[in-house]
């Protein structure tokens, strides 16, 4: 492990949306490859990297019950296309040499393996990229539910969430101009605030096992590589 990296693990979880790209639904080939150039990139510096990829650029559940749909149904569902989506993703790493797995956690052995922890850190530690598909494999619950669960399964030192914006703020900056970002805030601080940094049930396990988790602009090339060597990129919500 190079003495620049300040994390030798991590667990980078990418929504659907990333990679949605200017289109409404499904993949967009180009902001695919600029993603595992990201990933890619860390990982051939020597950064050990689970992934955990949402699936809401195909379906999401709670959008399906919305439209009539039984939830458990558009939950297998969304399920579902989170596994398309790290298909995708190996696919776009591979061709970058990288060498990769899909784990998934709901058996569909066809297409790729399922999660064993075991067996995961393992392919971590054989220099794999292990990307995780299937959320928790249970309905009612997201892929940030997943991506806690994970990174503390594997030991990851840091919770990274790629989004659209470059932190977490006071108020949506979208319509509050006096919004302000925060660089760091204590998981007391997310919880007194009523921040939205990730859904309930993954907040409380990052807080309960102590596990860092920084939220960061995936848009912007080079942030990936500039968090693992400590910069303090976005924001960083802590004990
Ligand atoms: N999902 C689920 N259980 C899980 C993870 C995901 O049922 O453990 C379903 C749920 O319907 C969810 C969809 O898969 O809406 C896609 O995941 P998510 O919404 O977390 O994707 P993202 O918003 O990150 O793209």
């Amino acid at each position: 492990m190079p003495d620049a990296f300040k994390y030798s693990r991590i667990l980078l979880k990418l929504s659907g949306e990333a990679l949605l790209g200017a289109a409404d639904y499904g993949i967009d080939p180009i902001v695919l490859q600029r993603v595992a150039g990201e990933i890619a990139e860390a990982h051939s510096a020597g950064v050990q990297i689970g992934v955990v990829i949402g699936g809401g650029n195909i379906f999401r559940g709670a959008g399906l019950a919305a439209a009539g749909m039984d939830r458990v149904t558009g939950d297998h569902m969304g399920m579902l296309a989170t596994v398309m989506n790290a298909l995708a993703l190996q696919d776009a790493l591979e061709k970058l040499s990288a060498k990769v797995r899909v784990m998934s956690a709901i058996r569909i052995n066809d297409v790729c393996e399922d999660f064993i922890r075991r067996r995961a850190i393992r392919h971590i530690e054989k220099g794999r990229i292990a990307i995780f598909a299937a959320g928790l494999g249970n309905p009612f619950f997201t892929t940030d539910s997943a991506a806690a669960l994970r990174a503390v399964e594997i030991g990851a030192q840091l919770l990274l969430k790629a989004t659209k914006v470059d932190g977490v703020y006071s108020a949506d900056p979208a319509h509050h101009a006096g919004a302000t970002r925060f660089d760091i805030l204590s998981y007391d601080e997310v919880i007194e605030r009523k921040l939205a940094v990730m859904d309930t049930a993954a907040f409380a396990l990052c807080r309960d096992h102590d596990l860092p988790i920084r939220i960061y602009d995936m848009g912007r090339p080079g942030n990936l590589m500039r968090i693992v060597r400590g910069e303090p990129i976005g924001t960083l919500v802590q004990a």
